[in-house]
């Protein structure tokens, strides 16, 4: 009961609990003795240790400034001795250009940074690929399209990395850091004995863990449950995720921990064995399945990622890209492809079952065959007009993030086609 109380409490914003867990952002807690939490997107922790301060994950950019007010007018003054990156996204570790502006602007010494040794590799990709990772954001989190978070300044590399384990000590006060790989290659996730308390970094964030995202490099599911397995070894009392809210009591947090690591492993382990048999990503998607006691978890939902992807991402990880079809291992332009489908066919008929498909529901078949005819006659404005309404449409049902900001993007696409039809 305390369980169920603790998450309707935090969701008392208006939306289905399960909704508004992975979007939590509120005001910042003391969640144990001089632990205080940020619940912002990317959430940050300081734990205070005698005269000093230890900042877990600075929150980004742009709310690094909020954050340390905060700590500041409410929580402590002293100084931070040491920021620890649980990985290196931009929502994880971008806001260290306020925490160091703030450590100048008071004349106190510069932060070290800590993180695994992966970690400048990533900050090293990152701008390498600047507009690509401003462009595919854009289609991630469906953001107007002169916008871009991708600057090379936002990366403060770190001063110390190290490879599995690491204790660090600061103002008397210990804390062991753990390597593994699970969102990211180059994870650290963070125990606090004395304190019980635990913070994950995005291995637990509130929802179907990020392990299949469609836009991003791969993801470790098993490595990810392995490590879920071990912080649940330790007992915390406190959970601390990369985003969401505090989770409390030894109970429900063994419960959040354990069922989000037999989620991945049941994922993991289905598609392993369904490549085993020699069996193609398409049939072991259809064959995938997903229990049910463990899909009804608060912290399983699919709100952002989604466990299909999940399937997929095993399968990219251990498998190539041929797709067991062979007219795709050298294959034409699907452009062009439609082309000549649509000269050998009518594609009036083909809108027609479109729309049949849609009045009964199977908005992902009419998908296809609108998206056939609008590709094989791009001036077809039928096409183009019912290819976006069905995206607007499964757009509006769609739980997970991801795949809505593709579909927000099949609309944008869409209009901007529709709106060059009319002016040309
Ligand atoms: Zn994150």
């Amino acid at each position: 009961m305390a369980d169920q109380e603790q998450l309707d409490v935090r969701n008392a914003a208006g939306k289905p609990p399960e909704e508004a867990l992975f979007f939590y952002q509120g005001e910042s807690e003391v969640v144990a003795p001089g632990v205080f939490f940020f619940p912002k997107m990317g959430t940050s922790t300081v734990f205070e240790c005698d005269d000093r301060l230890v900042v877990v994950d600075t929150s980004p950019r742009w709310v690094a400034p909020r954050t340390i007010e905060e700590l500041r007018e409410k929580h402590s003054k002293a100084p931070v001795e040491t920021i620890v990156y649980t990985h290196g996204h931009i929502d994880h570790t971008s806001g260290a250009v306020g925490w160091r502006a703030e450590a100048e602007e008071r004349k106190l010494p510069r932060p070290r940074i800590v993180a695994h040794e992966d970690l400048a590799n990533r900050f090293d990709r990152y701008k390498l690929l600047r507009e690509q990772n401003n462009f595919i954001n854009r289609v991630q989190f469906d953001l107007p399209e002169h916008m871009g978070m991708w600057d090379d300044s936002n990366w403060v590399y770190p001063d110390v990395t190290y490879r599995d384990v690491l204790n660090l000590e600061v103002g008397g006060e210990r804390f062991e850091l753990y390597h593994a790989r699970g969102e990211t290659d180059d994870e650290t996730w963070v125990w606090c004995a004395s304190r019980r308390v635990l913070c994950t970094g995005d291995t637990f964030v509130w929802s179907s863990p990020n392990a299949g995202n469609p836009y991003k490099v791969q993801r470790y599911a098993k490595d990810w449950a392995d490590a879920l397995e071990r912080m649940a070894g330790l007992r915390p009392e406190v959970l601390l995720p990369g985003h969401g809210p505090v989770m409390q009591g030894e109970s429900l947090i063994q419960d959040a921990l354990l069922s989000t690591a037999q989620w991945l492993r049941t994922i993991h382990d289905q598609v392993v064995e369904k490549m085993n048999e020699g069996k193609w990503l398409e049939d072991i998607i259809r064959e995938m399945e997903y229990p049910e006691e463990l899909a009804k978890k608060p912290w399983l939902q699919p709100i952002y990622d989604h466990p299909e992807f999940i399937a997929r991402n095993v399968y990219r990880l251990y498998g190539g890209w041929y797709d067991g079809d062979p007219a795709h291992i050298l294959p034409a332009h699907s452009d062009d492809v439609a082309r000549e489908l649509m000269g050998a066919v009518d594609s009036k008929s083909l809108l027609e079952r479109a729309r049949k498909l849609r009045e009964d529901g199977d908005l992902q078949m009419a998908c296809h065959l609108a998206d056939w005819v609008k590709k094989g006659e791009p001036e077809n404005r039928e096409a183009w007009e019912l290819f976006r309404d069905l995206f607007a449409e499964r757009a509006k049902v769609e739980r997970s993030l991801m795949a809505r900001g593709a579909f927000h993007r099949a609309v944008r696409l869409a209009e901007a086609h529709l709106a060059e039809l009319r002016s040309a």
